[in-house]
C-alpha cells in the first residue's frame, strides 16, 4: 500500500518498483531531495545535491543499494539552484536534461561566484551575514560549473527501460524553468521545488499564478506518490497546502497593494496563522517581493543581499513572536 507514512530520515527510501528518492533533513536552505528511477540496466537520476561530498556519499549510497546505478545514462535537473545541480560533475558522461530555460539560469549564478558570495557575505550587512550562516555547511570551492547536454521547451518524453517519464516544464515560477518528473505507470511524481513538503515556499522568479497553476496540474494527475524538492516524502495533500498558502499571500499581498504599501511592509503585516509552523517562514519576503512585481507588470532586479537582510530581521520576529506565544499558551 503506497499511501504508507514516510518516514522523514536522511538516505534512500524505496517507493517501489524501481523508483527511489534521496532525502536529507531538515530540507531547509540548500538540503534538497533527490530521485532515482530504474528498470533493468537503465537509469535516470532527478537532481544533484549542492557540493561534491554530499553528490558523492548520495551516488555512493543508491549503488549500495540498487546494481544499476552504478551507472547513470540520464540525469534530470528540476531547475537551476544549485542544491539541485552542483553536483552535476559527478555524473559525467551522463545525458544531462533540462529546460532551456534552466540551462540560461544555470550560468547566472555560477558555483564559482556562488562561493565568492557566501566567502565575502560576511561583510555585507545583516542579509550578508545570514547568506554565509546559511550557507556555510556547504563546501562550494571545487565545483565546477556542469551544463545540460540536451535542453527542451515544454514537455520531453523520456524512457527508462519500458518505464515512460514525461518531463512538464511548469515555470517561469520558484525559479526561470521549472520542471516535473513524472512517472506515470508508477502514479509517482518528482516537484523539484514546485513543492516544499511542510517548508514555506519562495517564489524566486514568479509569476506565482503559475506556481498556482502548476500545483492544479499536479493535483489533476492520477498519482499516489509526490517526492519534494525539500521535505518528507508526501501525497497531494501536501500539495493542495502549498496551493493554499500560494494562494492565501496572493491575495493578502494584493490587499496590502491596492493600499500602497510597499513589498517590505506587507510581507511583515500578513498574519501566516498556521503557516508559521512550516519551516522558513521568512521566505514570504521574497515571495511578496515577487508578486508585487507580478502585480505592477514590472520586472525588478534581482538583488538578493537586501532581500535576505530582509529576512534575517523576520527570523528575528518570528523567534521573539513564537516566544510570546508559547508565554501566552503556558499561562
Ligand atoms: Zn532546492
Amino acid at each position: 500500500m503506497r499511501a504508507a507514512r514516510w518516514r522523514f530520515a536522511k538516505g534512500l527510501h524505496d517507493i517501489g518498483n524501481g523508483i527511489w528518492a534521496y532525502l536529507q533533513p531538515d530540507g531547509s536552505w540548500g538540503w534538497s531531495n533527490a530521485g532515482l528511477i530504474v528498470d533493468g540496466d537503465r537509469t535516470l537520476l532527478v537532481d544533484t545535491l549542492f557540493d561534491l561530498k554530499l553528490t558523492r556519499e548520495m551516488l555512493e549510497t543508491m549503488r549500495r543499494s540498487v546494481a544499476a546505478a552504478a551507472h547513470i545514462q540520464t540525469l534530470v535537473n528540476t531547475h537551476a539552484n544549485g542544491d539541485h545541480c552542483y553536483g552535476n560533475e559527478l555524473v559525467a558522461g551522463a545525458e544531462i536534461v533540462a529546460s532551456e530555460a534552466t540551462a540560461e539560469q544555470m550560468n547566472e549564478l555560477p558555483p564559482a561566484a556562488f562561493h565568492q558570495l557566501v566567502q565575502t557575505a560576511g561583510k555585507l550587512g545583516r542579509g550578508g551575514e545570514l547568506i554565509a550562516e546559511l550557507f556555510r555547511p556547504f563546501d562550494f570551492s571545487d565545483v565546477t560549473l556542469t551544463m545540460p547536454t540536451r535542453v527542451f521547451h515544454g514537455e520531453l518524453r523520456l524512457k527508462v527501460g519500458d518505464k515512460d517519464v514525461r518531463l512538464i516544464e511548469v515555470g517561469p515560477a520558484h525559479t526561470k524553468g521549472d520542471t516535473l518528473v513524472h512517472v506515470p505507470g508508477d502514479r509517482v511524481i518528482f516537484t523539484g521545488d514546485i513543492l516544499f513538503s511542510e517548508g514555506t515556499p519562495i517564489a524566486w522568479a514568479g509569476p506565482v499564478q503559475n506556481w498556482i497553476a502548476a500545483c492544479n496540474k499536479i493535483l489533476d494527475m492520477d498519482i499516489d506518490v509526490v517526492v519534494p524538492g525539500h521535505g518528507s516524502i508526501t501525497d497531494k495533500a501536501g500539495v493542495a497546502a502549498m496551493r493554499g498558502y500560494l494562494q492565501y499571500v496572493t491575495d493578502e499581498a494584493r490587499r496590502r497593494f491596492d493600499k500602497g504599501m510597499t513589498a517590505t511592509e506587507a510581507a511583515f503585516d500578513i498574519a501566516l496563522g498556521p503557516y508559521v509552523k512550516w519551516g522558513n517562514a521568512e521566505r514570504i519576503v521574497v515571495t511578496v517581493d515577487t508578486l508585487f512585481a507580478d502585480f505592477s507588470g514590472e520586472p525588478r532586479p534581482f538583488n538578493p543581499v537586501p532581500l535576505f537582510e530582509q529576512m534575517a530581521k523576520m527570523r528575528d520576529n518570528l523567534a521573539h513572536g513564537s516566544d510570546e506565544m508559547s508565554t501566552v499558551k503556558g499561562s
